[in-house]
């Protein structure tokens, strides 16, 4: 899904800025969000132009983009979308080649397996120099140059540094790729960073830590949302989410990511447990035949037996949480208990940059030369609190912002 806060990229410009501000809580920079809501339908054009198929998703009141064809689709059904890494006649194989394909046709050079690991200042004062190892192992200098490694998701050291003490826990819910070479380079050059607490996620079943099957589908935030969350003793967890991403983020900041079952009853199993709007794998019947943990019992005293909980003490809870104002009843038998973990898509904070992509310095002003863009950047999504506005979307449109105005310093640098 292509998307600036849940709009189709070409959604009247005034209307995304203020979806922006509106799901951001507030905690994006104006001007951020004026450019970013400014491009996005020329993001939009540009994909088309290189070649990707999109459909708008015709039954939504926000029509975003969907990279076509899709991986799930509710007529396929599930099986059929099983969750295979490469799948080369989907949407997303399918942007990724024709993308790559263009990019090559058109000259662009191109050095796979290549990793930058440092930016310094270069020596005679003109730019950066970048050291790059493996493949394309050189020093590069540069006037310019674009950080766009896709954010610190598979960084341990930097996840329990910024979003929680134990976040390398999570399940990492993507490629292992988002090492955070461009925060740490970033740092380096005293770059002003934003919202690093916060990640992009899903809850997943527990069993995803073993087992490929079960991640990035089923997600399990309806359940995770309507059920009642448990810790490892059996007592409950109150706390104050609508959504999966919060949930995600309030378990990946905590002390125990991995110590949580929620429990349902047959009502909610039957209702949260068959629905995504988006025709992805849902946990009933998913999470069974996958072999995703699930424990059904006829009463709590035999589930919390199942589950290794003390029973007065789950049974406490599922009472507790009965009777918190707006909770979904527990009281319609089976019961069901599913282990779940937080999924870490991306982080969503990063070295901050201003309305051209230009780094911003945490000295003054911008970091001259140096732009950032996609998960690698931060800002975009807000600050401590702030909320998502997109994955794709965002990456691409700035992308297409830093190109634009990489194009503009070196016409001005070489001008002067
Ligand atoms: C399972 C899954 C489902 C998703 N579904 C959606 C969706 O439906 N809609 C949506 O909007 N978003 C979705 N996303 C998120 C979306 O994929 C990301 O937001 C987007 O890819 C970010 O783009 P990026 O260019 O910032 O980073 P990436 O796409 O991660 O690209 C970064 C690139 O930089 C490379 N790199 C990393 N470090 C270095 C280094 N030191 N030197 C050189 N290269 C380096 C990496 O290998 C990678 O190729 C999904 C993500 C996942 C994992």
């Amino acid at each position: 899904m292509v998307h600036i806060a849940w709009a189709a990229l070409d959604t009247d410009p005034d209307l995304l800025y203020e979806r922006l501000v509106a799901e951001t809580s507030g905690e994006i920079s104006l001007p951020l969000a004026r450019s970013l809501s400014g491009a996005a339908s020329k993001f939009r054009s540009w994909l088309h132009e290189e070649g990707v198929e999109t459909r708008q998703n015709s039954k939504s009141t926000l029509p975003w983009d969907i990279v076509w064809p899709p991986r799930h689709s509710g007529s396929r059904g599930w099986l059929e979308s099983q969750p295979r890494r490469i799948a080369r006649e989907l949407g997303p194989d399918l942007m990724m080649t024709a993308l790559y394909t263009r990019y090559l046709a058109d000259g662009g050079a191109l050095s796979q397996g290549t990793r930058a690991t440092a930016i310094r200042p270069a020596t005679d004062g003109t730019g950066w120099l970048v050291t790059c190892e493996g493949r394309g192992a050189a020093e590069l200098q540069t006037r310019t140059v674009l950080v766009a490694d896709g954010g610190f998701q598979a960084n341990s050291e930097l996840l329990c540094r910024y979003v929680g003490p134990h976040a390398d826990r999570c399940l990492l819910r993507a490629q292992p790729t988002g090492t955070g070479d461009g925060l740490r380079m970033l740092l380096s050059l005293r770059a002003k960073t934003v919202g690093l607490g916060r990640v992009y996620g899903h809850m997943l079943s527990a069993t995803a830590l073993t087992d490929d099957n079960l991640w990035p589908y089923p997600a399990m935030d309806r359940l995770s949302l309507k059920g009642a969350l448990i810790d490892r003793q059996g007592k409950l967890i109150q706390h104050a989410e609508t959504t999966g991403i919060g949930l995600v983020n309030l378990l990946a900041s905590g002390r125990d990511p991995l110590g949580q079952t929620v429990v349902f009853d047959r009502d909610v199993w039957e209702q949260d447990g068959t629905d995504d709007p988006y025709g992805s794998p849902v946990p009933n019947p998913a999470l069974a035949e996958r072999h995703g943990h699930l424990s059904v019992a006829t009463d709590i005293g035999s589930l919390a037996g199942n589950l290794d909980m003390s029973p007065r003490l789950l049974a406490e809870s599922i009472d507790a949480h009965n009777h918190r104002p707006g909770s979904i009843q527990i009281q319609s038998p089976p019961y069901y208990g599913a282990r779940i973990v937080p999924g870490i898509t991306f982080t969503m904070g990063g070295p901050l940059i201003d309305s051209t992509c230009a780094v911003m310095s945490e000295v003054d002003g911008r970091i001259p030369g140096i732009y950032a863009a996609g998960s690698a950047a931060g800002g975009v999504h807000g600050g401590p609190r702030g909320g998502y506005v997109g994955g794709l979307g965002v990456a691409g449109t700035f992308g297409l912002i830093a190109g634009d105005s990489i194009s503009d310093f070196l016409e001005r640098s070489t001008a002067a």
